[in-house]
């Protein structure tokens, strides 16, 4: 099952179950363009298959299905093991955030009878890429009060378009001449939103009706923006993808196909020996940093949380729980692109529909940032996939030296734990449209439920 095709010998019931595992894929994706849409969107999935709050328990006892959510952004589900939690625990760690544009905090201006709204890109894009592409706004305003507004333009039917501009082609003759990270600068990523100004008003006329249409639609004032989350994010549902409907093309794919991937192996396989959890973070994209991030304590909290519910209070437990587990790190690789090969060692690359990815190393130069798992841990994975019939294949991100990137597997490698990274790849990575193999998806879900068990 080593490099192999999946699609070559695959069963007309497997094909079955790889397009309709994908229709559930293809459905999350839409619904989960930002870290909090994701947490929405997982947490109907875990209530309907029955988890409950962890903090609502007094003990847990095995087979118990918990789920616990850390200020909206960051979830972790969990299925409590035959095996005391001191023991070690099965981890998935996915992470929920992807590049994007984020609105800035004072972001609505007016300039040559345009009203527009500033923003800050969030993560690692090619600025040219998000200009002239429908974006929808998501995210959240808070009032001083406390009360939330949820924001939520551009994804339905009837919802107005909006977008960033770009130069016409027929004046840019020196525009086209810069190299592409500065064809659009940073601060020329602003998204028109209003030309009509506010009658008998003379100065920022279109910038105060659209404050009156804010208000009037919901009930915010100028400066709630500093109080707000607020994401413009493609506005395409994900989709099939090829003639042959062979792969998904949707915005997100990184990570949220290692999140669903990851989710949906902990909520089928139920109950195993050890407690298994699927922790969904945000943050990666901009170094796993803060609260929500894979670095904060929050994790390690829920741990706690769940040996102390376990009755056991001992200051070593978490100490030895942490380091006796076993985590995939569930994170995409860079696919071979047929129209750039020239980035790729081709040996030690990733191809579409030859299953799951595993990356002994990410990082870039030297390594630099990489985990690099052990080589005992990588040949107890192997056995897994090789007892379970899963397709793998082993990649590095593209050629020596000619970029790099990281995940949050060095992170859990801090307690002493074996981590390994592993996920699906992707290509046109970091774009609106990110695409993967259906294929790869399922076998993907396949290699997780395996690696639980074990
Ligand atoms: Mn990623
Ligand atoms: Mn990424």
């Amino acid at each position: 099952m080593y490099c192999k095709n999946i699609w070559t010998n695959a069963s007309e019931d497997k094909k079955e179950k790889i397009f309709s595992f994908c229709e559930g894929y293809k459905t999350f994706l839409t619904d989960s363009k930002t870290e909090r849409d994701a947490v929405s969107a997982s947490l109907e999935i875990l209530k309907k298959e029955g988890f409950v709050d962890l903090y609502s328990l007094k003990e847990i006892k095995p087979g118990d299905k918990v789920y616990a959510v850390n200020k909206n952004k960051n979830i972790l589900a969990c299925v409590i093991g035959d095996k005391p939690i001191e023991e070690g625990m099965r981890i998935l760690g996915a992470h929920i955030d992807s590049p994007r544009l984020d609105i800035k905090q004072n972001p609505l201006y007016e300039k040559c009878g345009f009203a527009l709204l500033n923003t800050h890109y969030y993560g690692g894009i090619k600025k040219y890429q998000y200009v002239t592409i429908p974006l929808a706004i998501h995210g959240v305003v808070y009032k001083k009060n406390g009360e939330k507004v949820d924001i939520n333009i551009g994804e339905d039917e009837n919802d107005p378009m909006i977008s960033v501009n770009d130069l016409l082609i027929h004046l840019s003759a020196a525009q086209i001449k810069k190299p592409a990270m500065e064809v659009i600068d940073g601060e020329d990523l602003d998204i028109t939103v209003g030309n009509i100004p506010l009658k008998d008003d003379k100065s920022g006329e279109v910038k105060n009706y659209l404050l009156e249409l804010i208000k009037n639609k919901y009930g915010i004032e100028e400066e709630d923006f500093v109080s707000s989350d607020l994401c413009a994010v493609p506005a395409i549902k994900a989709k099939d993808y090829g003639l042959d409907r062979s792969m998904i093309a949707g915005y997100g794919h990184d990570d949220k196909v290692c999140a669903y991937t990851s989710l949906m192996a902990i909520v089928d396989q139920g109950k195993c020996e050890y407690t298994t959890m699927a922790v969904l973070v945000d943050k990666e994209e901009v170094g796993s940093i803060g609260a929500t991030g894979a670095q904060s304590k929050w994790f390690e909290n829920v741990v706690a949380e769940l040996l102390f519910k376990q009755g056991n209070e001992s200051f070593l437990a978490i100490r030895h729980a942490m380091e006796k587990s076993k985590m995939l790190s569930s994170d995409v690789s860079a696919a071979v692109d047929p129209l750039y090969p020239s980035v790729n060692d081709m040996n030690n690359s990733c191809y579409f529909s030859k299953g799951i990815v595993i990356n002994k190393y990410t990082g870039s130069a030297g390594k630099r940032g990489a985990n690099d798992a052990m080589p005992e841990f990588i040949a107890f994975v192997r056995k897994v996939f090789d007892e379970n019939d899963i397709y793998y294949q082993s990649s590095e991100l593209g050629k020596v030296d000619a970029g790099g990137g990281g995940t949050i597997a060095y992170i859990l490698g801090n307690y002493n734990m074996e981590v390994l990274d592993a996920g699906v790849a992707v290509l046109s990575m970091h774009s609106p449209m990110e695409i993967v193999s259906k294929a790869d998806v399922y076998e993907t879900y396949l290699a997780y439920r395996a690696f639980i068990r074990y």
